[in-house]
This record gives structure tokens, C-alpha cells and sequence, in this order.
């Protein structure tokens, strides 16, 4: 075995004393500006906080030799030009209990001084109710020139040299085009943040990504990810306040999360806005990656920009001078709040409406009152009222079976084209109404086990379960409770006999809250009677189903709200194949 000798060498005869301003000032730089990407992060966000609706970005030499910011918000007021390059002076905030509750994006105090002492840097700025501009030049965080200056309303900064008395900064930074690109991820977040601002990006005299400033978060993915991307977008939370997923602990989320045909191979596709901040945070790439399962195969990661509202007392971003890490009081609901949201839209599989003018459209045959989403609960609630339907029916037109597709899709022919049908998802459509009329009716088929099976559950569906005892005898549950956690079940649904009516029962325990837990009872049965994708059938099974789908009053769509089928019309073949 080897000694090693570690020497420590102490220079004890350094007296302790409190370090120059100057030193102290890099220092606490070197939190707040890691690298320029961090300097247009903090521009960028001033600039927001202005109230800014145009917010150019220019640099040069991956950011270090030039940095300009130019915004057309509020500006600052000559007088108080010079204090806002002090350390911890601040227009955001005034006492401790506004740390509550932050709802700008700066707060701390620290950009501008932080960046004055690393670079040499101007600000040209105008606020709005005076007549002239004030122009200020710092050198390594000393003001070495003060002037009034004309300019339009706004703030323009410019950074030169960044880290140029920094060189151990300098030396860790990586090429410039490194550093370009992350300056591009910078504002490329921003502009996905604020879609309603105007985003322009020069990087090296080219124009990089130029925003509409329109308002709809699709615009900004267009510029950011392309068009292709941008078409594989499913809308999250929706527009439609409806749709806007609200958990009960005050937790809104929305934005676009990709379908399954766009992944990446990392997680740089993922951006999260807590109240319009952009947050980097493993626990909601986690909550996002979880509602993806099954969806995306190992490896790949989804496409999704997040937002999440929340009250601003129930985070901490006070946590880094980056402000890019954010705590939540309550982790656990944003975690199920976000994943739940993505899953909704995951399995709604909703285009957004704006740019799907793709060639393959689930189009309904008739007029109808609500085509497409999730069935809400009231909805589901009245389709249990057991009066007959009063939606207009949307008869399925006579098909004929032309064959199987990947064990998945029944191809069949109808007056007007091609119809792909979804097995699995008309099956589902077909259980949903059977059951919903045999619950009318009330007489659900049961089926006897042969031997009752024991079924342990999780303690907090236990507590579910006991409540919802009777409801789910009355759907044909036979159970006995049979010890702690532990019942003994005679009989279950007949549709779930041959199906897994345990994974059936569990999930709907795991999903139920509230009071839609009848529609979601019926959904989780008919997905789980269902025949699965994959499952060859025969022609007479295909047409069987078909023909059972066919009575349906909503046959479009499946229980989830997912076509069933797709239409391909015959004119829209005939523009495919250019007949026309
Ligand atoms: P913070 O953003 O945390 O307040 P900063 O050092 O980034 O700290 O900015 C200090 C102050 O300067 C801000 O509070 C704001 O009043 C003012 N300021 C900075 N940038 C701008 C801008 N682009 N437009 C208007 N005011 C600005
Ligand atoms: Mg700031």
C-alpha cells in the first residue's frame, strides 16, 4: 500500500481584513455573469420588466467582444440613472415581504452592477415622460462619463470586452459559436416566454430569429423550432378557459407539448415558465417525461413549452442570483399538475386548430355540437343522466372493410374515400356507450370469478376505495373487504372479465377526485375491455366492430376524446395525386 503525503501550506502571515470594493464587486459578478449568455439573460429580463413590446438583441464574437440590448419599455428616469448601477438598488421590490410575492423578473439589484464590473458598458435610456435621454458610460464598474443624450423612449445597453480584467473567466468560456448558440437559446426561451413581444436576434450582423410579437405561443415555435415541429404541436391547458387545466391547489398550466412524432435525444427541447419566468427544474422535466411514458420509446425526450401559474407566494426563486432555480411549497401538486395537463393533451391528441392544414384530418361526416376533446364531466355526468341523446347524431357512413394495418388500423372504403379506424379507440367507443346504457338501464352485466381473488391496495387508494365503495358495487364490483388494505373480490364487470380489471381498478383509484369519478369509471373500463392495438382480427371481427361502431351516437370520437377514424376524401386523394 502507498502513503501519500498530503502537504498543506497555510500563509498565516496574511493578516484578515475586508477586501477592496473592487474585488468584492467581481466576486459577486461572477454569480450573476457566468458567461454572456448570462448578460443578455439579465438584459433581456430588465427589458421585460420595462414593460417592453420590442426587444432587439445584436452581439458580436459569441458575445464577449459585443452585446447590445435595446427596448422600447419604460426606461429610466435621468436622475436615477447612475443609482441603478448599484449594487442592490432596485425598482422591484422594497421590503422583505414583497420576497413573498415577486412578480417581476428581476428583484435582486444585481445585473447591472455585476455586469458594469466585468465589461465596459453604456446605457442610453429615455423615460417616457421626459424630453431628453441621458447617455452613461462605465469602465470596470466606475462611471467615467454622464451626459444627456436623445433618444427614443426605452433603454439601450451596450456590453464591450466582457470579463476583459476577468481572465480566468475568459479562459473557461468555450468557442464563440458555443457561446453564440447558447445566447440563441437565451432569447429563443424568451421569445417562447413572451410571445407577445417582438423578438429580434443579429448574431454577427445576421439575423437570427426575428417574432411576430403576435400573442400565440405557436407563432414563436414557429420561429424557434420550425414549421415542422410547429405542426406536431398539441395545445396543453387550451385556450379555452375550459379546457385551461386548474388544480385545486391554484395550479394552472398550458402551453404546446409535442406529439410523439417529434423527440429530441435530450431534454433541451423542454422550457418551463413558472409565472412567465423561465425555470430550469428537474422535477417538472421529470413530471413532463412521465406523462410522455408509453408514448416516446426509451431515449427520446418530447418537445414541450410549459407554463405554469401559480401564486407567487407558493414559490421561492430567491434561491440563486441566477434566478433560474425555482422552489414550489407544494411540489407534489405542481408535479401532478403538470403531468396531468400533458397527459390530457397527449391523449386528446388535439392539433392545434391554426396550422393544421395537413392533408389527413379526422373530419366529422355531419354537424356537431363538440367534435373533438375531452368529454367534460358534466358532459359525462349528463351522458349518465340516461336520457336519450339530444347531440345531433353523427351517423358513420356505410364501410367496407378493405383489410388490417399494423394489427392496429382497419382499413375501409366509404362513399367518399378512404376511412383508417382506430381498433382500439372504437372499441373503446363502443364499451363507453354499452356500458353508459346498461348503467341507464340499470343492469350492468356481472360476471362471477371462479375464486375470488384477493386485491391489496395502496393506502391512499384504500381510502378511495372505502369511499367509493357502493359505486363501485354498483358497477359491478363484488367487494369484501378481507383485512387491512385487502378485499376479496366475487365478481367484476362482465366487459373487464377477460381484461385486466386490476389494472382497471387501481388506475381508476390513482385517478379519482372530485365528482366526475362516474365518467371516469367508464372511461378507465372501456379502455381497459378494449381490444388492444396490435391484436390481429378477423375480417368478420373488423366488420362486426365497424358495425357496432356505426350505432354509436358519437362514433367520431373515443371515450378520451381521440378520433376513432380518419377520413381521407376522395377529393383530398385526388389533390395528393395532382388529378386535379
Ligand atoms: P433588478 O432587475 O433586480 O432590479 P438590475 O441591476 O437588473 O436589478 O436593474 C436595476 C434597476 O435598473 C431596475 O430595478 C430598473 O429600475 C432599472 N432598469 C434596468 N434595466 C432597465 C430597462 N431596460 N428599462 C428600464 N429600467 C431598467
Ligand atoms: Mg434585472
Amino acid at each position: 500500500m502507498t502513503a501519500y503525503t498530503v502537504t498543506c501550506i497555510i500563509r498565516s502571515n496574511m493578516p484578515i481584513r475586508v477586501l477592496d470594493p473592487r474585488v468584492v464587486a467581481q466576486i459577486a459578478a461572477g454569480e450573476v455573469v457566468e458567461r454572456p449568455a448570462s448578460v443578455v439573460k439579465e438584459l433581456v429580463e430588465n427589458s421585460l420588466d420595462a414593460g417592453a413590446t420590442q426587444i432587439s438583441v445584436e452581439v458580436r464574437g459569441g458575445g464577449v467582444s459585443f452585446i447590445r440590448v435595446m427596448d422600447n419599455g419604460f426606461g429610466i428616469s435621468a436622475p436615477e440613472v447612475e443609482l441603478a448601477f448599484q449594487r442592490h438598488a432596485t425598482s422591484k421590490i422594497s421590503s422583505t415581504q414583497d420576497l413573498e410575492s415577486i412578480a417581476t423578473l428581476g428583484f435582486r439589484g444585481e445585473a447591472l452592477p455585476s455586469i458594469a464590473a466585468v465589461a465596459r458598458m453604456e446605457m442610453v435610456t429615455r423615460a417616457a415622460a421626459e424630453p431628453a435621454g441621458t447617455s452613461i458610460l462605465l469602465e470596470d464598474g466606475v462611471v467615467v462619463k454622464k451626459e444627456p443624450g436623445g433618444c427614443p423612449q426605452g433603454t439601450a445597453v451596450t456590453v464591450r470586452d466582457l470579463f476583459r480584467r476577468v481572465p480566468a473567466r475568459l479562459k473557461f468560456l468555450k468557442s464563440g459559436s458555443t457561446e453564440s448558440s447558447r445566447i440563441a437559446d437565451v432569447v429563443s426561451r424568451y421569445s417562447l416566454a413572451r410571445p407577445e413581444v417582438r423578438f429580434t436576434l443579429a448574431m454577427d450582423g445576421r439575423v437570427s430569429l426575428r417574432t411576430t410579437g403576435s400573442g400565440n405561443l405557436i407563432d414563436s415555435v414557429i420561429e424557434v423550432y420550425g414549421i415542422e415541429v410547429a405542426q406536431n404541436m398539441l395545445e396543453v391547458g387550451g385556450r379555452d378557459d375550459k379546457w385551461e387545466s386548474k388544480s385545486d391547489s391554484g395550479v394552472r398550466v398550458s402551453g404546446l407539448a409535442g406529439s410523439p412524432k417529434v423527440s429530441r435525444s435530450n431534454r433541451d427541447g423542454l422550457t418551463f415558465f413558472v409565472n412567465r419566468r423561465w425555470v430550469s427544474s428537474r422535477m417538472l422535466a421529470w413530471a413532463v417525461e412521465e406523462a410522455y411514458q408509453g408514448f416516446l420509446t426509451e431515449g427520446k425526450h418530447p418537445v414541450a413549452v410549459i407554463n405554469i401559474f401559480l401564486p407567487p407566494q407558493e414559490t421561492d426563486v430567491n434561491i440563486h442570483p441566477a434566478k433560474t432555480e425555482i422552489k414550489f411549497r407544494n411540489e407534489h401538486a405542481v408535479f401532478g399538475a403538470v403531468q396531468k395537463a400533458v397527459r390530457q393533451a397527449l391523449t386528446r391528441l388535439t392539433p392545434v386548430p391554426r396550422i393544421e392544414e395537413v392533408a389527413t384530418r379526422f373530419a366529422p361526416a355531419a354537424p356537431v355540437t363538440k367534435p373533438r376533446g375531452t368529454p367534460s364531466p358534466e358532459e359525462i355526468m349528463s351522458l349518465f343522466e340516461s336520457k336519450p341523446a339530444t347531440t345531433p347524431r353523427q351517423a358513420l357512413p356505410l364501410l367496407r372493410v378493405l383489410g388490417q394495418m399494423a394489427g392496429s388500423y382497419i382499413v375501409a372504403e366509404g362513399p367518399d374515400g378512404l376511412y383508417l379506424i382506430d381498433q382500439h379507440a372504437a372499441h373503446e367507443r363502443i364499451l363507453f356507450d354499452k356500458l353508459r346504457a346498461q348503467r341507464a338501464a340499470q343492469r350492468l352485466e356481472v360476471q362471477g370469478l371462479l375464486e375470488p381473488v384477493t386485491l391489496e391496495v395502496e393506502p391512499r387508494q384504500d381510502v378511495v376505495l372505502k369511499s367509493h365503495f357502493a359505486d363501485l358495487s354498483r358497477y359491478g364490483f363484488d367487494l369484501e373487504p378481507f383485512g387491512s388494505r385487502t378485499y376479496l373480490v366475487r365478481a367484476v364487470p362482465a366487459l373487464l372479465y377477460d381484461g385486466d380489471w386490476q389494472a382497471m381498478l387501481r388506475e381508476t383509484l390513482d385517478s379519482l377526485s372530485g365528482g366526475d369519478w362516474q365518467g371516469k369509471m367508464a372511461i378507465s373500463m372501456a379502455c381497459h375491455g378494449a381490444v388492444r392495438a396490435g391484436k390481429v382480427l378477423s375480417d368478420t371481427e373488423m366488420r362486426e366492430l365497424i358495425e357496432q361502431l356505426s350505432q354509436s351516437e358519437l362514433p367520431h370520437t373515443c371515450p378520451h376524446g381521440r378520433p376513432t377514424l380518419i377520413h381521407l376524401s376522395s377529393g383530398q386523394l385526388e389533390r395528393e395525386f395532382r388529378r386535379t
